[in-house]
C-alpha cells in the first residue's frame, strides 16, 4: 500500500530539483501510484466483479474518479460506479412468460432460485433498496472486506466499504453513468498534453495545504478535487495559442462509436486521443502556473460562469437565457459540468471559501514574480514550488483580509442588477454610493416582486430589523410597514444602520441589508413544469412567443394553489425568514446574498422550497430587473 508522503520528504526531495518545472513533474512521480498499488486496485475490481455478477448477471463494475482518471495519488479512495442496465434486462426477461422469451439473447434461467433477484424487481426498486442489496452482498460474500455501509440519504447514495488489508476506502454508486464519463474526459486531457498531470497535481496539492480543497463528494463547502481539475483544464483551454480544446471541439472529432447521450446530456467525444491535434502553445510549467494564479486572482467569478464546453467564461446573462444551462444552480463560483450543463460543479463552494481562493491565488501570483520561485537556491534555501505549499506562514505575502463569512445558512446569490443594464444606464448612476443603493434596491424590489406577486408568499419586514430601525431612527412613522404601502420593503432596508445589524457575523461595512418574515401557503414547487406546460397549451398559440414569462409564472403558481386547495381558505405552510445583504458596488464585484432561515417545522418541507428557490430565484430576479430597468426611461 503507498504511503502518504509527509510535507518534509516532498520539501526535501522538490528541493533537489533543478528548476521549477522539474519540480512540477517529480510531484506526479512522487504521487502517482506504484505499480502495485495499481495492481491491488485491479484485483480488488476484478474481485468485486466476479462476486457481483453472481448476484447481477451481466452487472459492470466499473472504477472512475481518482484510480483512473490519471490524478490519482496514493490511498485515495476507489470509486466505483456498478451498472445495472444489462441486469435488469435480464431480470426483465427472466421473469417473462417461457414463450415471451427471446432465447439467443438471455441465457438467463441460470438465474438459479436463490438469486437475490429473485426477491427484488430492480426495475421498481429505489436506489435504497438496491443499495442495501449491495451492502448485504459485501458483507456476507466479499472476502477481506469490512465497514460496510449503505449512505442511503447522501445526496450521492453509495455504499461505503474498506479493504482491510490495504486500508483502501471504496465507494460504490449505481446511477453515475455521467461521472464515469468524464472521469473518461479527463483522462482524454491528460493524455492530449503531458503538461496537464503536473499542473493539475500542483494545484491539487497546493489547495489542499491552503484548505480550498479536498472534502469528499457532496459535503461541505471547499472545492473538490473534481471542481478545481475542471478551473485547471478550463485555464489551459483559454490560453493563447489553447492548451487544450474545447469540449465542443473534441465532439466534432467524434466518431459515430463515440457519440454517446447520458441523461440527456451529449457525451461524445473521442476516445483516442491520438485523434486531437497536438496544441502549438510552448509555455513552460512554470510560467503556466504563474499564470493560473495570475488569471485567477482577479476572475470575474460573480458576473460568469466557466463553460468548459465552449472554452470560455460566458456571462451570467447568457446562460439565464439559454434552455439547458438556465437551471444551474448560482453559487460563489460557477464552474458548469462539460457534460450536464445544469450542474454547477462548484455549487457547495461558500462564498468565504471563493474569496479566500482568490485571495491565495493574488499571494501566489505574487510569490510567482519573485526569483525564489523561478530559481533554485544555491544557499541551501526553499525555493520554488516549496514555498508555495508552505501552510501558514507565508503570511508576509498574505496581503489581503478575507471578506464576510456566508455562514452555514441557506445562501442564494444573486448576480449584480448592473449586469442587465446598458453602458449609458450605468454611466448615470454616478458614484459608488449610488450603484450599490441601486443594485439594492433593485434586487429588493424584484425579489419581493417575485415572492409575493409570482409565488404567492405573504412578505413583511421582519420584526427584529424592524425595531431596530425604529429605535435608531424616527424616520419610520408607519406602524406597520405593509407590502404596497408608499415606501417599498426596499426603502426601509437601507435605514438600518451598520452598528446595529445583528445576525450575520463579519459584516463588511458597505452593505446593505434588510430581512423579511415571509409565509406560503403552497406547495408552489411541486409540479410547476407539468403545470406550465399545460397553461401554455391551452393559452393561444400565437401569444406563446411573446407571453410575459413572470405573469405566466404566477398563473403557474395561482394554478397550483387551486389544485390544492380549491377555493377555501388556505393554512400557512412554511414560514421563513429571508436576510437580502448587498455588497460591492461596481458590475465586478456588487452581488446580493439572500439567507433563509426556516421559522417552524418541518424544515425537510423547506429543505424542498429551498432547492427551488436556487434555481427559481436567481432567474426570475434578473428577468423582472432586466425588464421593469430597460422599460423605464
Ligand atoms: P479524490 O477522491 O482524490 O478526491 P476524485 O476525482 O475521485 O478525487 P471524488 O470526490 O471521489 O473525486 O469524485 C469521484 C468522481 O465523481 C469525480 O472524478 C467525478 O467524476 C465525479 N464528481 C465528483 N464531484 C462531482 C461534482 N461536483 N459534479 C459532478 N461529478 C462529480
Ligand atoms: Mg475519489
Amino acid at each position: 500500500r503507498g504511503q502518504e508522503l509527509s510535507p518534509e520528504k516532498l520539501s526535501q526531495a522538490l528541493c533537489l530539483c533543478s528548476d521549477v518545472d522539474e519540480q512540477l513533474k517529480q510531484l506526479v512521480t512522487l504521487f502517482q501510484f506504484s505499480e502495485n498499488e495499481r495492481r491491488l486496485r485491479d484485483l480488488l475490481v476484478t474481485l468485486l466483479q466476479e462476486v457481483f455478477s453472481e448476484f447481477f448477471p451481466g452487472c459492470e463494475v466499473l472504477p472512475f474518479g481518482s484510480s483512473v482518471n490519471s490524478f490519482e495519488v496514493h490511498c485515495c479512495d476507489l470509486d466505483l460506479f456498478l451498472d445495472l442496465e444489462h441486469t435488469k434486462t435480464f431480470q426483465a426477461n427472466a421473469r417473462k412468460p417461457q414463450e415471451e422469451k427471446n432465447e439467443d439473447k438471455v441465457p438467463l434461467d441460470t438465474l438459479s432460485e436463490d438469486s437475490i433477484l429473485s426477491d427484488v424487481d430492480l426495475e421498481s426498486a429505489s436506489t435504497s433498496e438496491i443499495l442495501e442489496l449491495i451492502a448485504a452482498v459485501l458483507r456476507q460474500c466479499v472476502p477481506g472486506v469490512h465497514g460496510v455501509q449503505a449512505l442511503t440519504s447522501a445526496r450521492l447514495p453509495v455504499v461505503k466499504f474498506q479493504h482491510k488489508e490495504s486500508a483502501l476506502q471504496g465507494d460504490i454508486s449505481i446511477n453515475n453513468r455521467l461521472a464515469f464519463c468524464n472521469t473518461r474526459l479527463l483522462q482524454l486531457y491528460a493524455e492530449v498534453d503531458d503538461r496537464v498531470r503536473p499542473l493539475v497535481y500542483t494545484l491539487r496539492y497546493w489547495a489542499k495545504q491552503k484548505e480550498l480543497a479536498g472534502n469528499p463528494f457532496g459535503g461541505g463547502p471547499l472545492l473538490n478535487n473534481y471542481a478545481l481539475t475542471l478551473l485547471a483544464l478550463f485555464f489551459l483551454q483559454t490560453r493563447s495559442p489553447p492548451v487544450l480544446p474545447a469540449v465542443a471541439q473534441l465532439k466534432e472529432l467524434a466518431d459515430e462509436g463515440e457519440k454517446a447521450i447520458i441523461d440527456g446530456w451529449d457525451c461524445s467525444f473521442p476516445r483516442d486521443s491520438s485523434k486531437v491535434e497536438p496544441s502549438c502553445n510552448l509555455e513552460n510549467l512554470r510560467s503556466l502556473l504563474a499564470e493560473f494564479f495570475h488569471v485567477f486572482a482577479d476572475f470575474d467569478f460573480v458576473s460568469t460562469v466557466i463553460s468548459l464546453r465552449e472554452g470560455l467564461a460566458l456571462p451570467l446573462t447568457d446562460i439565464m437565457a439559454s434552455e439547458t444551462s438556465c437551471m444551474l444552480k448560482l453559487g460563489a463560483l460557477n464552474i458548469q459540468d462539460p457534460f450536464e450543463l445544469s450542474h454547477n460543479v462548484a455549487g457547495n463552494v461558500s462564498e468565504k471559501i471563493a474569496l479566500r481562493f482568490q485571495n491565495r491565488c493574488r499571494d501566489a501570483a505574487k510569490y510567482c514574480r519573485s526569483l525564489q520561485y523561478q530559481r533554485k537556491s544555491n544557499k541551501g534555501k526553499t525555493w520554488g514550488l516549496v514555498r508555495l505549499f508552505q501552510r501558514g506562514d507565508n503570511t508576509e505575502i498574505s496581503t489581503t483580509e478575507e471578506g464576510p463569512a456566508a455562514g452555514d445558512g441557506l445562501v442564494i446569490y444573486l448576480p449584480s442588477p448592473l449586469l442587465v443594464l446598458t453602458e449609458v444606464q450605468r454611466r448615470n448612476l454616478c458614484g459608488t454610493e449610488g450603484m450599490q443603493q441601486f443594485c439594492f434596491q433593485k434586487v429588493c424590489t424584484a425579489l419581493q416582486f417575485v415572492l409575493q406577486d409570482v409565488l404567492k408568499c405573504s412578505v413583511s419586514l421582519d420584526e427584529d430589523d424592524e425595531n431596530m430601525a425604529n429605535a435608531e431612527q424616527a424616520v419610520l412613522q408607519e406602524e406597520e410597514p405593509c407590502v404596497g404601502a408608499k415606501r417599498t420593503l426596499a426603502e426601509e432596508g437601507t435605514s438600518v444602520p451598520d452598528s446595529k445589524r445583528p445576525r450575520l457575523e463579519a459584516e463588511s461595512s458597505k452593505e446593505e441589508r434588510v430581512s423579511w418574515h415571509c409565509t406560503i401557503c403552497h406547495r408552489v414547487w411541486l409540479g410547476r413544469r407539468k403545470m406550465r406546460r399545460e397553461l401554455r397549451r391551452s393559452a393561444a398559440p400565437n401569444l406563446s412567443q411573446d407571453v410575459d414569462s413572470l405573469q405566466v409564472e404566477a398563473e403557474v403558481t395561482e394554478a397550483i394553489a387551486q389544485q390544492e386547495h380549491g377555493s377555501g381558505p388556505a393554512q400557512p405552510l412554511l414560514t421563513f425568514r429571508v436576510s437580502i445583504v448587498s455588497t460591492g458596488a461596481t458590475s465586478q464585484d456588487c452581488r446580493t446574498s439572500l439567507y433563509f432561515t426556516p421559522l417552524q417545522e418541518p424544515v425537510a418541507l423547506f429543505q424542498d422550497f429551498f432547492h427551488f428557490l436556487q434555481v427559481f430565484l436567481p432567474k426570475t430576479v434578473m428577468k423582472y430587473i432586466q425588464k421593469h430597468t430597460l422599460d423605464s426611461p
